[in-house]
């Protein structure tokens, strides 16, 4: 089931036919925050009315076009803008490949400039995505080589624990001082690279999770595994780690009661708020996640076509 949808994921046709339908569109809106700017400063603010703050994320991803990516980064100036003038903390969440990566280094690194100057002018932070296994040593170099001397302080990375290589990446951020996101991994990827089992991918957080909170520069967790939050809690009380030395991280839409108890008992919470048109990909990656919401959705869809009396 999760490697079907995974694999749907990535089908343009399904997309197009997806879109226009609107009970899909209206199933996304509990993952997604809309489509609009505004939509998703708006979800921001009210978040950070309850004391949680937020990463934005204008979805979209594998852009061909130089066109399409320049627009993706005039719409990442405007968010950070946005949210600096709504007082909001400003943090976006990009991936390189919307800045054009697959077009060209040098233009995806021109796109990235404009955005880490004005990130940087404003206070903010801007996390890369990390993407598929494909990108991900080309993604690790662009932040060391292109980006970190001079941006580090305002931009970090993500590190996904099912790939196997993660132990070795781990070690080589905490000793650069780098700033690091720490999740499962939302992609489909050969056992060659990622860890099949899920007891796996369990333990490699762990390990990894261990090591970015008592050697990293204030890592963000991000999972909304219930035994991973207790075995986090339970490490920073007995190593005497701070609140402010790490912060959790869960997606818009998923486990508000967590995210709401964390908050109570002290801890920092970021929630990561999707928006824009390009929400195919990332809704069946939801999906796969968790099938259950399948039957959810499946359940609208029959509410819907019985006639109502
Ligand atoms: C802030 C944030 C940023 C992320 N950034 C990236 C990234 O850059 N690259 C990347 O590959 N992946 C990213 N992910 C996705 C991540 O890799 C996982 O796919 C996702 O978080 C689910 O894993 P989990 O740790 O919650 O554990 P799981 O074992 O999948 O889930 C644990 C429990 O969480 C709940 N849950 C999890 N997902 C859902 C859902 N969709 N709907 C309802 N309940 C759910 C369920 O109760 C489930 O039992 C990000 C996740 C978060 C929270």
């Amino acid at each position: 089931m999760r490697q079907g949808l995974l694999w749907l994921s990535e089908r343009q046709g399904m997309f197009n036919f997806v879109r226009r339908n609107g009970l899909a569109r209206r199933f996304a809106s509990r993952f997604v925050a809309g489509e609009s700017i505004d939509e998703g400063v708006t979800a921001a603010l009210e978040l950070s009315r309850r004391g949680t703050t937020a990463s934005l994320d204008l979805l979209g991803e594998s852009v061909t076009a130089e066109g399409e990516a320049v627009k993706a980064r005039d719409q990442y100036l405007q968010m950070l803008d946005r949210m600096a003038a709504s007082s909001v903390e400003v943090n976006v969440s990009v991936k390189l490949t919307q800045m054009g990566l697959d077009i060209g280094e040098d233009l995806c690194y021109a796109n990235m400039v404009h955005i880490l100057d004005r990130a940087k002018a404003l206070r903010g932070f801007v996390r890369l995505d990390m993407e598929g296994s494909a990108y991900t040593q080309r993604t690790l170099d662009f932040f060391r080589d292109r980006l970190f001397d001079s941006y580090g302080a305002h931009c970090g990375v993500v590190i996904q624990s099912m790939l196997r290589r993660s132990e070795k990446d781990v070690e080589d951020l905490n000793a650069m001082g780098a700033r690091v996101r720490l999740c499962k991994g939302a992609y489909l990827e050969p056992p060659a690279v990622a860890f099949p089992d899920k007891g796996d991918v369990d333990r490699s957080y762990l390990r990894l999770m261990e090591r970015l909170l008592t050697a990293g520069n204030y890592p963000g967790l991000a999972t909304h595994d219930e035994t991973i939050i207790a075995r986090a809690l339970e490490l920073v009380r007995r190593e005497s780690i701070g609140p402010d030395r790490f912060e959790f991280q869960m997606l818009y839409g998923v486990r508000r009661d967590l995210q709401d108890r964390l908050r109570h008992g002290g801890h920092r919470v970021r929630v990561y708020i999707p928006f824009g048109t390009q929400w195919y990909p990332y809704l069946m990656r939801r999906l796969a996640e968790r099938p259950a919401n399948i039957a959810f959705l499946l359940g609208n869809v029959v509410r819907e076509s019985v006639p109502r009396r």
